[in-house]
């Protein structure tokens, strides 16, 4: 089934959400009298508008020990998750107003948000009743803050599908909307000892959740960096067939050559690159123009820049909210800067003084470099090619091991197939706009560096969370 409201429906009721007032984390959350008081920030007005208690390494540890996979038969497992679906409907105003306050989401975004999130639900409810096979135990599901709905429910749902425990630890940033849909779950019918709610820092809760003997295996979706950190506390610690599921970071190319319909093109190119204010892992980070085409499409670029209205996610005409914390915010900026030194800077957009706000700008990069490292934020790196060196923008975007999103527009159908051939990447976008998972018809994952597979909203990505059955027996598969 899929979202029974249309994207219009659901921003026609915009009044009825801003009247919603959001509920204080406390008492969503575990009790944990010695764990820290963290407060949570509007990142939009700095204001803080919730204090959640973090759980610390007693809250932890006994967390791991009540936890007991879910029993229940797959097909009463799927209908409780079929509910919070609906539960999680049924709250969109609660749900937009913790996106838009807590994670500094556009309404537009927070819509596609919850759309996704439903659908993994169900989903993963529809898959998990196709082949009913035994959990492996209990799961760690570790998120980031840029889905702190979708991603956070879909890797519950998940585990929960499969009948596995889950232990929930949602992104510093963003527990608040954690809280709530872990209290929809619940609703819905998933028991307590199945589904945990651990907020936290991630050096230590999350450190201590992913180090423990007794789970049997790790969903995370977060930065590489952290991934790698992920997998040597596992190696250390966890059974060596415990899996780690991660989708981790990139940095996303794109191609435009001299055949491709400028309009198209730039209309793909900005929204992807920064709608939701470049926080999203599939945005475009660094794009190579056809030199013939360059200055043309480079000046389309900064129009279509120049339209993008920056402020409050709150208003329904903004197109770009503010990245997430004062942290992020300044980095970015230190970036941006150095490139101003370097007089490399060739568009930039007035941001809000108030709040974290990053001004999308738009940053040269000579010859055909690749970037050192993702920039999580407004930022786009433009690079211009001759034609006959398409091979090798290719073999630069390979070579620095990350594969997760890939663009191109082009009119030429030989060209798509040599790309598709020789690019290295896990989701591959062809004339249109580079952006994520699709649940259940686009798959989305990453290769090398950026993700471990199997592909999340996708067939495959169940048999992880279950056990492995021998070689022959009927519904078999290897990894
Ligand atoms: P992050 O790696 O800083 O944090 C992600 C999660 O890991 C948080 O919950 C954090 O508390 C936790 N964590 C941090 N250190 C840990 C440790 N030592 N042990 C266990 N857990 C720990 O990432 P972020 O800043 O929250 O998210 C942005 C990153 O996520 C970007 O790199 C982006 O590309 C990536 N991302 C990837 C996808 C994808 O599908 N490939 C989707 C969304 C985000």
């Amino acid at each position: 089934r899929g979202f029974d409201l249309t994207d219009e429906e659901m921003l026609a009721q915009i009044d009825a959400v801003r009247d919603v007032t959001l509920p204080d984390a406390a008492p969503l959350t575990v009790a944990s009298p010695a764990g820290q008081h963290r407060p949570v920030v509007n990142p939009a007005t700095g204001e803080v508008i919730a204090h959640v208690t973090e759980a610390d390494a007693e809250t932890v540890a006994a967390a791991i020990t009540n936890a007991a996979p879910w029993t229940a038969p797959v097909a009463t497992r799927a209908d409780v998750l079929r509910k919070a679906a609906d539960l999680y409907e049924a709250n969109f105003g609660l749900i937009f107003a913790a996106l838009a306050k807590e994670a500094g989401k556009t309404l537009p975004d927070a819509v596609g948000e919850l759309r996704e999130a439903v659908d993994f639900l169900r989903y993963y409810a529809l898959e998990a009743e196709k082949s009913d096979m035994a959990p492996r135990g209990v799961f760690t599901a570790i998120s980031p803050w840029n889905f702190p709905l979708a991603i956070f429910t879909g890797q519950i749902a998940a585990g929960l599908a499969t009948g596995n425990a889950v232990l929930a630890k949602p992104a510093e940033q963003t527990p608040l909307i954690a809280a709530i849909a872990v209290r929809l779950l619940h609703e819905a019918g998933v028991p307590t000892h199945a589904l945990q709610l651990l907020p936290g820092e991630g050096a230590t809760v999350g450190a201590d959740l992913t180090s423990d003997a007794r789970v049997s295996g790790v969903v995370f979706t977060g930065s590489t960096d952290t991934a790698l950190l992920i997998r040597r506390a596992m190696a250390a610690n966890m059974v060596p067939s415990a899996p780690l599921i991660a989708e981790t970071g990139g940095l996303n190319a794109m191609i435009v050559d001299s055949t491709a319909l400028p309009e198209q093109a730039v209309r793909d190119i900005v929204a992807s690159a920064f709608r939701s204010a470049g926080q999203r892992c599939s945005a475009l980070r660094c794009l190579y123009v056809q030199e013939d085409v360059a200055p043309h499409l480079i000046e389309m670029i900064k129009g279509a820049m120049d339209q993008l209205v920056v402020a409050d996610p709150w208003l329904l005409s903004t197109d770009v909210g503010p990245v997430i914390d004062e942290e992020a915010q300044s980095q970015i900026n230190a970036y941006i800067s150095a490139a101003q030194a370097e007089g490399r800077v060739l568009h930039q957009r007035a941001a809000p003084e108030v709040g974290h706000f990053v001004a999308p700008t738009l940053i040269k990069v000579d010859g055909i470099q690749t970037l050192e490292r993702e920039i999580f934020g407004p930022v786009l790196h433009v690079a211009t090619f001759k034609g006959r060196d398409l091979e090798k923008v290719i073999a630069a975007v390979n070579a620095k091991g990350y594969g997760l999103t890939f663009g191109l527009h082009t009119r030429i159908d030989t060209r798509v197939q040599e790309v598709a051939d020789g690019i290295h990447v896990g989701n591959l976008y062809v004339n249109r706009n580079q952006i994520g998972a699709i649940v259940g018809s686009q798959p989305f994952g990453g290769e090398g560096l950026s993700g471990t597979g199997p592909k999340a909203g996708g067939p495959l990505y169940l048999k992880r969370f279950v056990q492995p059955q021998a070689a022959g027996a009927a519904g078999a598969w290897a990894y």
